[in-house]
């Protein structure tokens, strides 16, 4: 699975050119069909997803396209799980947010319990990247373990992202970041980062 832009023609384009590499080995994709539709419940309604499969030339993988609205295995938009996250931190139990949302109480619940398992993995997964992005910012960074110092790190990466590649949304960056899998089961690893 790869996180692409949510523009569809730009990516279509970028594949077809040969500009997408393979996360596994880094190699060039091409076109290999489309994966299964899927629904994503966003803040704006349902979009329906029918993203785009592609196979590398070089160790023959398949991967999934995934915009970067979408985190890997989750039905709603990122910055919709994100708010929720932001929500939990700043003191809001799960029945709160869900209510406030619109969405099932055991959905978020799910998301919030599964955020503070990665906290720890998160937090240092973030700080990395926010490491890359800006050097400068070594010093600087929360060295704790908790889910405020996870969400930290997110919106440090966030940041260091946008003051070097211009505006975009912090939790569809996350989502490039953790390469969709965010809030994946407890054992998926992060992938590593460059
Ligand atoms: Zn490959």
């Amino acid at each position: 699975m790869l996180i692409v832009c949510a523009e569809q023609a730009r990516v279509e384009a970028e594949l077809v050119d040969g500009r997408l590499g393979c996360p596994s080995c880094r190699e060039v994709l091409g076109p290999w069909g489309h994966g299964r539709e899927r629904v994503l419940r966003c803040r704006s309604g349902d979009r329906l997803l029918r993203p785009r499969r592609a196979r590398c030339r070089g160790c023959l993988g398949t991967h999934v396209l995934l915009p970067d609205l979408a985190l890997f295995r989750r039905q709603d938009e990122v910055s919709v799980i994100g708010q929720a996250i932001e929500a939990n931190v700043a003191g809001s139990g799960f029945r709160s947010i869900a209510s406030r949302l619109g969405v099932h109480a055991g959905t978020v619940r799910g998301w919030l319990r599964r955020f503070a398992e990665r906290a720890e993995l998160i937090r240092t997964h973030f700080t990395r990247w926010a490491v890359v992005l800006d050097s400068e910012l070594g010093a600087v960074m929360p060295g704790g373990a908790g889910i405020a110092d996870a969400l930290e790190a997110i919106a440090v990466a966030a940041r260091a992202w946008v003051l070097r590649f211009g505006p975009g949304d912090p939790w569809r960056i996350a989502s490039v970041l953790s390469g969709g899998a965010l809030l994946a089961t407890r054992t998926t690893p992060l992938p590593a980062v460059s």
